[in-house]
This record gives C-alpha cells, sequence and structure tokens, in this order.
C-alpha cells in the first residue's frame, strides 16, 4: 500500500523534515506551500491523507480544513492539522473544522508518523466495513451488530447508521442539518427535530452501557461522538 499524503507547509524545513519520515515509511509524499497550491493538487491528484499547518501565508489551515470537508470530492480525506499552537480551544476549532487529528510543534517524526498511521487506518476501517471500536463499544457493519463490551446492544436501524456515522466520525462536531445530510441522505426532507430524536433513542440504547455520554450535545452547534475524558 503505497499511501499518498499531501504536506501542506510553507516553512521548508519542516517540509523536509516529513517528507523525509513519510518516506522513509514508505509513503508517497506531495508538498504544497500554500493553501492555494493545496486546493489545486487535491482536484489533480486525490490524496489518501492531508497534513494541514495551521498557519499558511494565504488560507488558514482551518479554512482550507472548511473548504476540503464541503466538497464532495474532499470531505472523506483525512485531516492532520500541525500546528505551534498548544491551546484547547484551538484544538476544537481544529477538531470543528473537520480535521481528523491534531499534532502539536515540535512533534517528533515518530510521532507524527504513528499519528498518520492511526487516522489511515480508522479512515480505511470504515471504507472497507471493519468493524469500529472505541472504548470497549464495537459497532460491526456487517453483521449489523452493536456490542457493548461483549453485550449485544439493542438498537433500531436509523440508531445504527447514526452511530456508525459518529464512530467513524469521532471527536468532530455536526450540525443538524450536516447530520440529516450524512446519515438520511440530502434529498430526504425531515425536520431537524427528527434528529434530537433519534439521538434521544440512541443515548437510550447506550444507557445500560455507560456509553450515553459519548454522544454529546455541543450547546448551539450540534452534536459530537467522543470517547475522551
Ligand atoms: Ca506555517
Amino acid at each position: 500500500m503505497n499511501h499518498k499524503i499531501l504536506i501542506v507547509e510553507d516553512e521548508r524545513p519542516v517540509r523536509e523534515m516529513i517528507r523525509f519520515a513519510l518516506e522513509r515509511t514508505g509513503f508517497e509524499a506531495q508538498e504544497a506551500t500554500d493553501g492555494r497550491q493545496a486546493l489545486a493538487m487535491v482536484t489533480d491528484n486525490t490524496p489518501d491523507l492531508i497534513l494541514l499547518d495551521w498557519m499558511l501565508p494565504d488560507l488558514s489551515g482551518i479554512e482550507l480544513a472548511r473548504r476540503f470537508k464541503k466538497d464532495d470530492h474532499t470531505r472523506d480525506i483525512p485531516i492532520i492539522i500541525l500546528t505551534a499552537r498548544a491551546e484547547e480551544d484551538d484544538k476544537i476549532v481544529g477538531l470543528d473544522a473537520g480535521a481528523d487529528d491534531y499534532v502539536t510543534k515540535p512533534f517528533s517524526p515518530r510521532e507524527l508518523i504513528a499519528r498518520i498511521k492511526a487516522v489511515i487506518r480508522r479512515s480505511s476501517a470504515t471504507a472497507s466495513g471493519e468493524p469500529i471500536t472505541h472504548k470497549g463499544l464495537s459497532l460491526d457493519p456487517e453483521s449489523h451488530r452493536v456490542l457493548a463490551k461483549d453485550d449485544s446492544v439493542e438498537i433500531g436501524p436509523t440508531e445504527f447508521r447514526l452511530l456508525q456515522f459518529f464512530m467513524s466520525h469521532p471527536e468532530r462536531v455536526y450540525s443538524r442539518g450536516q447530520l440529516l445530510d450524512r446519515v438520511w441522505g440530502s434529498n430526504v426532507y425531515i425536520e431537524e427535530r427528527t434528529v434530537d430524536v433519534h439521538i434521544r433513542r440512541l443515548r437510550k440504547c447506550l444507557a445500560p452501557y455507560g456509553y450515553d455520554h459519548f454522544i454529546q450535545t455541543v450547546h448551539s452547534v450540534g452534536y459530537r461522538f467522543s470517547s475522551q475524558g
């Protein structure tokens, strides 16, 4: 498997350090020095993952992440944001913009490669229908079963699809509209309140096993699946 990784970073020494680490691991590295170049490159040659520097000369990494996630052709490409900022608030902004993970500079090449592998593993598992597991909660797309540790969870078809979407996109906030679009499909006309109903049902399914707190309400934004904290 020769995964293509696009590095979007304006600082040449950092870019070269990353390229070296990627190639040594067997990844194929592509480089862009700013947002505009990154947008053009992604259209021509779709990468398997994007490493996005937060501070770029033209568009910020966050703005770029938002653009990639809005576009049907690029929304499923995993994104890792690189940043010198370590504040928790910035991390939340990054993840809300659609980033899959977040690496704070300075980082070791080894740490970066480990994070890249983890994100790729997660996204290819989703694509191939392999079970997805977060802290003992496991969802098997093939058998349509949800296991909490070893107990089988009773779950309706809509709640199953909702949970599958959440577990494949952990730590990101989705608005009700986005959830309708991604889980129900954009051609279906359903009121946004319907999402709340199914969220409530999903929490009820998970509550006996203590997993209901994984489905989090983000005030005035929407919902998020999080197994952290
Ligand atoms: Ca930079």
